[in-house]
């Protein structure tokens, strides 16, 4: 069990001047071994600042991070650079991420190297390199290690990108929306190999995308964010089907075909071309954002103590009364005993 108790706010750098913003706020999750989490919001939603924050490629100015219940400190030194190396980041576009003068050869080797797997003679990290190439399904190796990135489609490039952080042996996966820039019709085996390899590595993954059909078919828990709050959580399966923050039944009933939720493709049409989404508003700023619910200038079932009172997560409870760990950071749901968190 990996436990991301999370960062509290982050720093950002906004129009060239350097000012605190709390581009996410009393967010906490945690991850899981052999599990997917989806992390859904649109973009400025604060969810790329999360994974950027657990990644370690942005400083969180409060709040803590955890692996397997040991706090990481912001300078941690060896214990920080253990912790960097079990959690890898996957970039959205694989193109930008890799070096266009290296081959593959030289990004993956380089990238064993760094992470002490190399092995010892020329042989060995041959096999290291065919033995990661084969885990993404790039074969035979050899078609593919002397290529640069440009000799590459799209979905074989993030499979180098997806083999680069495998190099580290990683435990955890950050994969921040890793088929959005891709075609639709390679979307969806870039996304079963990642649920492959979660189960063959035991991996824990952190599935960044602000499309909430593909969630509910990769994802085993998924959580909603709004204006760098986490607004809902639960089973997957729970929250796309029985959405209880009005905030996520707006972001479902934008997906323009509901029938199609679930093959990862709802916002784009038969022939891949890019639907118009219904028009979700702008999302509030995050330097001044809305007091109490930070939803409630848009919310239809905004009540007089929203905006003032920030909801907590309130548990919602199952129609036929089954336990469940569906949440809502919503007042509708407040109750007098189930105030949960
Ligand atoms: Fe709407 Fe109030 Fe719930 Fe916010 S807390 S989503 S404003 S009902
Ligand atoms: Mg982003």
């Amino acid at each position: 069990t990996k436990h991301f108790p999370l960062p509290a706010s982050g720093r950002e750098l906004l129009g060239g001047h350097a000012r605190v913003v709390h581009a996410v706020d009393e967010v906490t999750l945690t991850l899981h071994r052999g599990r997917v989490t989806a992390l859904v919001g649109e973009s400025g939603s604060g969810k790329s600042t999360v994974a950027r924050l657990l990644a370690h490629l942005q400083h969180r100015t409060d709040g803590s991070v955890r692996l397997h219940g040991q706090e990481v400190k912001v300078r941690g030194g060896r214990k920080l650079r253990a912790y960097c190396r079990s959690v890898q980041l996957i970039f959205q576009d694989p193109f930008a991420s890799l070096n266009p003068v290296h081959t593959v050869r030289y990004t993956l080797s380089r990238a064993l190297r760094v992470h002490g797997h190399a092995g010892r003679s020329r042989a060995e990290l041959d096999q290291a390199l065919t033995d990661l190439l084969g885990r993404v399904r790039l074969t035979p190796a050899e078609q593919y290690l002397a290529k640069f990135p440009h000799e590459l489609s799209g979905g074989q490039r993030q499979r180098v990108a997806i083999a680069r952080a495998l190099a580290a042996q990683p435990e955890v996966l950050l994969a921040d929306e890793p088929v959005s820039m891709l075609d639709v019709s390679i979307r969806l085996g870039v996304l079963n190999l990642l649920r492959d390899l979660k189960e063959q590595l035991h991996l824990a993954v952190l599935y960044i995308t602000h499309d909430i059909a593909s969630a509910r078919y990769f994802a085993d828990e998924t959580l909603v964010m709004y204006a760098g709050r986490m607004v809902e959580g639960g089973p997957s399966e729970t929250v796309t089907q029985h959405p209880a923050h009005p905030y996520t039944r707006l972001l479902i009933n934008s997906a323009p075909d509901p029938e199609r939720l679930g093959t990862g493709f709802g916002e784009y049409d038969e022939d891949g071309e890019l639907t118009e989404e219904e028009d979700l508003g702008e999302p509030p700023s995050l330097v001044t954002p809305p007091t109490g619910c930070r939803f409630h200038p848009r919310c239809p079932h905004v009540m007089e103590r929203c905006s003032t009172e920030t909801p907590p997560r309130f548990e919602v409870p199952d129609p036929d009364g089954a336990p469940t760990t569906q949440w809502a950071a919503c007042w509708l749901y407040a109750n007098e005993e189930a105030s949960a968190a």
